[in-house]
């Protein structure tokens, strides 16, 4: 290497990168995030975010913000275990706790925090977690800190789940964690036959809802209230970064695991707590959700009507049972072709191809959204019609 600083490797790896076509090309969105958003200066249609409640630019959670950062400032100053705890934080807890009915709630900065908090908190070498191949890249990070030997268990196969459990005679603790919406495919976690098998054996259940937060259950509540679990999950993680519309994690379910948490939560204790506008808007959407079905409702309409119309026109849209809607493509380069001809109309959906999917399953992921409105989705429609037949997908 004619480099001499040692960090040479690095640029003829992007090159690789490029050359394989994996390389990330980051776009930028250059207004409020939305159902139409702007990018290089151009109006485009958004069937790309997390958005699921049209949250992320809603008033009232824009005036609540403005309204603490005035009371309150804009950051905590400190990890909440030193000085970091507002009063802010403790309600949204208190509030999210009463909306999901559960025991008790502990906030963290992101999701992925809330992961990687929980799982070395409640395992550790010797102990054995049981996890479904496909769970999110924050629950095998989690899982790999944790020092804990990881059984991989088929997707969604209780059966596996079952007999991986008898195979393992070797363990001190044990835990069983899944997604609970997979967020490639737009499918469910059988978390009801789950947690039959988890009480069978005494092992704690853990579900990652981060794309369930504010989509499953009722007006929101989450998969532990869609499958009606309460008291029979003892973890459940949730993420105020996509329904929400905010940002940040949340860990709701037993209030001992809670009170652990405050006690060895990394990221509690050694990375400084949400911000004042981000919690204050998390609240007020727990006000919002509180107050009405309304918009819970009218994604799964919007995400229903888009699947059926899909369909009707001849995609496969895979085995999606949420608002998230896959159009199978099969080979890569057809679907970032395709992606790109719907960037060119002004639609922006994401291709997603291997490694992030198997191979041979590339796919355009269509994120549906109550800020959607009808026309939006027949814009959309008539947009993949058009293109699926140039390109002779349908
Ligand atoms: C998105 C996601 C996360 C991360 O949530 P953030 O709040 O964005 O950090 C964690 N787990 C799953 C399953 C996710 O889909």
């Amino acid at each position: 290497m004619s480099n001499t600083n040692g960090i040479g490797w690095i640029s003829e790896e992007i090159a690789r990168l490029k050359e394989n076509g994996l390389y990330n090309t980051i776009r930028t969105i250059e207004s409020p995030m939305d159902a139409w958003v702007t990018i290089d200066g151009r109006k485009m249609l958004n069937f790309c975010a997390n958005n699921y409640l049209g949250l992320t630019n809603h008033p009232r959670m824009r005036k609540a913000a403005q309204r603490e950062i005035d009371k309150y400032g804009i950051g905590p100053g400190a990890v909440r275990s030193i000085a970091g705890t507002m009063s802010l934080h403790v309600e949204l807890e208190k509030r999210l706790a009463e909306f999901k009915h559960a025991e008790a709630c502990i906030t963290f900065q992101s999701g992925f925090a809330a992961n990687i908090a929980t799982i070395p908190a409640l395992v550790s070498r010797g102990d054995i977690i049981f996890s479904d191949e496909l769970n999110h890249a924050s629950i095998i990070d989690g899982c790999r800190l944790s020092r804990a030997k990881i059984v991989r268990v088929n997707h969604c196969d209780v059966d596996d789940l079952r007999k991986k459990i008898k195979e393992t005679t070797e363990y001190n603790k044990r835990i069983i964690i899944t997604d609970g919406v997979f967020s490639m495919d737009g499918d469910i976690a059988p978390l009801d036959k789950i947690c039959d098998v988890a009480e069978e054996h005494g092992i704690p259940l853990m579900v990652d809802d981060a794309h369930g937060e504010g989509v499953l259950g009722k007006g929101g509540r989450g998969i532990v209230d869609h499958f009606d679990l309460h008291g029979r999950v003892q973890i459940e993680i949730g993420t105020l970064s996509k329904a929400f519309g905010v940002v940040g994690g949340l860990v709701s379910g037993d209030k001992s695991i809670v009170e652990w948490l405050h006690q060895r939560g990394r990221p509690f204790l050694f990375s400084s707590a949400m911000t004042i506008p981000d919690v204050a808007a998390c609240i007020e959407a727990v006000n919002i959700l509180e107050e009405s079905n309304e918009l819970v409702d009218k994604l799964w309409k919007n995400g229903n009507y888009f699947k059926d119309s899909m369909q009707e026109m001849g995609f496969d849209v895979g085995q999606s049972t949420t608002p998230i809607v896959p159009v199978m493509l099969g080979e890569a380069p057809l679907a970032q072709k395709f992606s790109e001809r719907l960037f060119e109309e002004n639609l922006f959906a994401m291709s997603i191809v291997f490694p992030t999917v198997p191979r041979g399953k590339a796919r355009i992921r269509v994120m549906n959204s109550a800020a959607h409105s009808q026309d939006d989705l027949d814009k959309a429609l008539e947009i993949f019609k058009n293109i699926g037949k140039e390109l002779g997908v349908i």
